[in-house]
């Protein structure tokens, strides 16, 4: 399948999506197109909530402690390759922090906002992978976007001028977890 497709950097250019891989399904938070906007702690039991808004208006949902921690495992995995584990999470005043096995990790509440809405995004669009060797490209069906992502971010605007994680990167990342790409990682 040879299709026109608008690289999100700007050119429009030809690209052959065979050997497209789907990018693995993982849960969303919510099923909608979110913004988050509060992240904390709720009860005795600490359980992580987050506030957020939709089209539809503001609302909230408390997330399993699993779930969390799957979440910014992929975070650090991708934000640091070199970390293996999140041994455990605080929602702090500041932030969120992690004991990992190579020691503390924090981040901000900005970044981890992002990160979550973006995380949404990419459980809920049908993301699919392709790797031409160095180069990795993510289509999405549903805006006819590709997006290519390198170690060092991605050519769309929340990678280049957010600065966040995007959820192209996020989508590669669940391949190569799962060794889907065929390529180097797997
Ligand atoms: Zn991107």
């Amino acid at each position: 399948m040879i299709v026109p497709a608008q690289i999100s950097a700007g050119a429009s250019v030809n690209y052959c999506l065979e050997n497209l891989v789907q990018t693995p399904q993982i849960p969303a938070l919510v099923p909608a197109n979110i913004q988050v906007e509060r992240i904390q702690a709720v009860g005795v039991g600490k359980i992580p909530q987050i506030v957020y808004k939709t089209a539809k208006g503001r609302c909230s949902t408390l997330l399993s402690k699993r779930q969390f921690l799957t979440i910014w495992q992929c975070w650090l995995q991708i934000r640091h390759p070199q970390i293996e584990k999140i041994e455990s999470w605080e929602i702090k005043a500041s932030g969120l922090q992690f004991t990992t096995n190579r020691g503390l990790f924090g981040l901000t509440f900005s970044e981890a906002k992002a990160f979550l809405s973006r995380y949404n995004r990419a459980a809920i669009e049908p993301l699919s992978v392709k790797c031409n060797g160095s180069d990795t490209v993510v289509w999405n069906p549903l805006h006819q976007t590709i997006s290519q992502v390198s170690e060092t971010g991605c050519s769309c605007a929340d990678s280049l001028y957010r600065n966040t994680i995007c959820k192209h990167q996020i989508a590669v990342h669940l391949c190569r977890n799962q060794g889907i790409l065929g390529d180097r990682a797997s």
